[in-house]
């Protein structure tokens, strides 16, 4: 089973992403939410550009990655799940809901620590909001992620199948809630009680702090009503606010090499725990 797993994850990883993908790029051609603000082609080359480097870094980083390193769990009885008597159904969605925990938890994480924040804030730092925003993140940010997943595959033990599903999961979901697409209301109120919509993640990329540091969840949207970081509606409204953060506005901040070097550039200003509670420079 666990071989079979690994020996299509390539397969189902590849067809997944660029599936969503392109219909993605479909539906927001069809029924677009926000207006463009910056001409495609910028932002679409640098930002798929930068996946393509963030794949081939984390391949070249790690001998293992999660559902390999599941599988040897497996194997060799690590973790919870390897040493208990769980049924597989109720061990593949216990280990789903706790690996979604552990990411949201690392979000707000990202967004406190202000040497976490410098590396993430490029991910909030695009000035428009469509799919390939959702694959825009600094590879530190990537390499570290994939650290923490580790720790938490090896602790719980979760069956391969579950790390697979989460992740191809998790991949779609973040291609559609960056999406720009427009949702009917009534559509998005009911679907928001159980996956993060656009509509949602967007208030998480508003240049306003308080919504910035709110939304963290990727998948599921409980842990922030849960645990209090939820934002309904950004308050200018969905067409009247200001995508990204007060650092890098112009084009050229949307080049990849920008984007490589803005961990290094400025103050860390404008994470969750700023006493200032705004991304300005104190200069200002
Ligand atoms: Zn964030
Ligand atoms: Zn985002």
């Amino acid at each position: 089973m666990s071989e079979t797993i690994l020996a299509a994850e390539p397969t189902i990883r590849l067809a997944t992403f660029l599936g969503i993908l392109v219909a993605m790029a479909l539906w927001e051609v069809a029924a677009p939410r926000r207006r463009r603000e910056i001409p495609r082609v910028i932002r679409w080359t640098n930002n798929i550009a930068l996946v393509v480097l963030d794949t081939v870094i984390l391949r070249l980083s790690f001998p293992i990655l999660a559902v390999g390193l599941a599988t040897m769990a497996e194997e060799r009885g690590w973790g919870l799940f390897n040493n208990i008597d769980a049924p597989v159904w109720l061990a593949i969605v216990a280990s789903m809901l706790l690996l979604d925990l552990a990411i949201y938890l690392q979000h707000v994480m990202f967004h406190a620590v202000p040497g976490l924040w410098r590396m993430h804030r490029m991910h909030h730092a695009d000035l428009d909001f469509d799919a390939t925003t959702g694959l825009r993140f600094h590879p530190v940010e990537i390499l570290i992620s994939m650290g923490i997943k580790l720790a938490v595959v090896a602790a719980l033990g979760p069956p391969a199948v579950a790390v697979l599903l989460f992740e191809v999961i998790l991949n779609a979901t973040a291609l559609f809630n960056h999406a720009n697409i427009d949702l009917p209301r009534p559509v998005d109120r009911w679907l928001r009680l159980f996956v993060v919509t656009p509509d949602m993640h967007r208030v998480h990329h508003s240049v306003d702090p308080r919504e910035t540091n709110s939304n963290y969840g990727f998948n599921l949207p409980w842990w922030d009503r849960l645990l209090g970081t939820y934002v309904a509606q950004p308050a200018k409204g969905h067409e009247g606010m200001q995508i990204g953060i007060e650092q890098f506005r112009t084009r050229r901040d949307l080049w990849i090499d920008r984007m490589l070097i803005q961990p290094l550039r400025g103050p860390a200003s404008g994470h969750a725990l700023d006493p200032r509670g705004t991304t300005r420079d104190s200069t200002e």
